[in-house]
C-alpha cells in the first residue's frame, strides 16, 4: 500500500491520538530505515530509544526464533529460564537485589511506586506515601505516573488523578526539603530528563539528593526508562552518576525492539513486594526475555559501552564544531543528545531534516532529540552529520 492509501485506512480504524509524521515505515536494517515508497532514512530515533541494536538484528532475531519454537508464553505460575537469565545479569552488573518485569516504562514505574508505598507501609504504617518527583520530568501516561510527572500540561481531562505527589526543582535543594514533609517516603527522578529536553542532573545535586534520602529513610526511586541498557554509555545512567538507588525502573532499550520493562530493588527493599501484592499477566515471558538476554550480552560488553561515549562525543564535537546559529547548545551523555534550538524554528528545521533523509525527535520545547541505535556506525553517524550540516548551516 502508498503512504495515501495506508494514512487513509489508519485515519478510519485507529484512535487519532499521535501527531504522527507523514511517512509510513515498511522496513530496517542496522541504523537505516526505508518507508513503503522505498524512500531510505538514517534513524537517529530507534524507535524513541527502543532499537538499541539497530534493526535487522541477526542475534535478536535468532533468540526471538529459537524460542518461540520452545516456548513462547506461560505466565507466571512457571518459573522459565530466560527470565532468570535476565534477572541474573541485572543484578549481577548493578549489585542491586531483585527484578520484578512488567511490559513498558509507565508500569514499570507503577510498580516502583507501588514498592515503595509498600516499603513505607510496612515499616511506618499508613499515612507515609508521598513521593517527591522533578518539574519537567516524565515519568508516563497512566493515571498514576500522570500525577508522578511534574508537568502541569499533563494533569488534565483525567480527574480524578491519583493522590500523594509533591513537585522539586531539579538541581535546588532546598526545593526538595520544601516538597518533602512527614507523609513522604521517596523521592523519584530521571538523571537525564528525556521528554523534558534532554536535561542532565548536576551530579552534587543527585549525591545530595541521595544522603538526604539516608538520612529520612526515604527511598530513591531512578526512572531509567530512557537513560537505561547503555544509552549513556554505562549500562545504566545511574553508574556513572556514583549513587546506589534504592529502586531502578527499566523499559524501552532492554528488549531491543520488543515490548518489556522491569523494576530493579536493592538488597534493603527487594523482598517488599511479596507473593500477591503485584503482578502482571505478560511479565517475564520467554519470549521477550530471549531477546532480553540478546541485547544484555551485547550492551554489557565494556568495549561495547566505551563505543557507546565515543560516538556521542564524536556527534557533540561535529555538531558544535558546525558554528551554526542555529545551534545554541549540544548536550546530553553517551547516544542520548539534545541539540538546543529556537523553539519558533524547531518545525522547520526538524522537517527539512527529515525531508533530506534523517529522522529525528524532538524534546521540551527547544531541543531536537538524538536517541540513534547504540550499533549505528561512524558512516551512518557521518551521513547525517552531514544531512544536519546543510540544514543547520544554510
Ligand atoms: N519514563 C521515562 C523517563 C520515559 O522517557 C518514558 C517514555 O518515554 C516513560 C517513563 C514511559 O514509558 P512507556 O511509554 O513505555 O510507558
Amino acid at each position: 500500500m502508498t503512504y495515501n492509501e495506508l494514512k487513509e485506512q489508519e485515519n478510519q480504524y485507529v484512535m487519532n491520538t499521535y501527531g504522527r509524521f507523514a511517512i509510513a515505515l515498511d522496513h530496517g536494517d542496522g541504523a537505516q530505515l526505508w518507508d513503503v515508497e522505498g524512500k531510505r532514512y538514517i534513524d537517529l530515533t530507534s524507535g524513541i530509544g527502543v532499537c538499541c541494536l539497530g534493526y535487522n538484528n541477526q542475534h535478536i532475531i535468532d533468540a526471538i526464533t529459537e524460542q518461540a519454537h520452545k516456548l513462547m508464553h506461560v505466565s507466571n505460575l512457571f518459573t522459565t529460564e530466560p527470565m532468570v537469565q535476565v534477572a541474573k545479569t541485572l543484578v549481577e552488573q548493578t549489585g542491586m537485589g531483585k527484578v520484578f518485569f512488567s511490559n513498558s516504562g509507565a508500569e514499570s514505574n507503577e510498580g516502583m511506586i507501588k514498592l515503595a508505598r509498600k516499603y513505607s507501609y510496612d515499616k511506618y504504617g499508613e499515612g507515609r506515601a508521598e513521593i517527591v518527583t522533578l518539574y519537567n520530568s516524565f515519568h508516563g501516561r497512566t493515571v498514576t505516573t500522570l500525577k508522578a510527572t511534574g508537568q502541569d500540561k499533563f494533569h488534565q481531562y483525567f480527574f480524578p488523578f491519583t493522590e500523594g505527589f509533591a513537585y522539586a526543582k531539579a538541581n535546588d535543594m532546598e526545593s526538595v526539603k520544601a516538597a518533602v514533609n512527614e507523609h513522604t517516603c521517596a523521592i523519584m527522578m530521571e538523571l537525564i530528563q528525556g521528554e523534558g529536553g534532554v536535561m542532565p542532573l548536576d551530579p552534587a545535586f543527585v549525591k545530595e539528593v541521595e544522603a538526604y534520602c539516608r538520612e529520612h529513610d526515604l527511598l530513591l526511586l531512578i526512572d531509567e526508562v530512557q537513560t537505561g541498557i547503555g544509552r549513556t554509555g554505562s549500562l545504566f545512567c545511574f553508574q556513572q552518576y556514583g549513587i546506589q538507588p534504592d529502586v531502578v525502573s527499566m523499559a524501552k532499550g532492554l528488549g531491543g525492539g520488543v515490548p518489556i520493562g522491569a523494576v530493579m530493588a536493592s538488597k534493603t527493599c527487594e523482598t517488599v513486594l511479596g507473593p500477591g501484592t503485584h503482578a502482571t499477566t505478560f511479565g517475564g515471558t520467554p519470549m521477550i526475555c530471549a531477546a532480553a538476554n540478546a541485547v544484555l550480552s551485547e550492551v554489557t560488553k565494556p568495549e561495547f559501552l566505551q563505543s557507546v561515549n565515543e560516538k556521542g562525543e564524536y556527534f557533540k564535537q561535529k555538531l558544535l564544531a558546525m558554528q551554526s546559529d542555529n545551534i545554541q547548545d549540544v548536550r546530553g551523555m553517551g547516544l542520548m543528545v539534545g541539540i538546543v534550538v529556537d523553539p519558533e524554528q524547531r518545525a522547520a528545521l526538524v522537517a527539512e531534516i527529515m525531508d533530506k533523509g534523517v529522522l529525528v525527535l524532538t524534546a521540551g520545547t527547544n531541543v531536537i532529540r538524538l536517541l540513534p541505535p547504540l550499533s549505528i556506525s561512524y558512516e551512518e553517524i557521518d551521513e547525517a552529520l552531514a544531512v544536519m550540516q546543510d540544514v543547520f548551516c544554510k
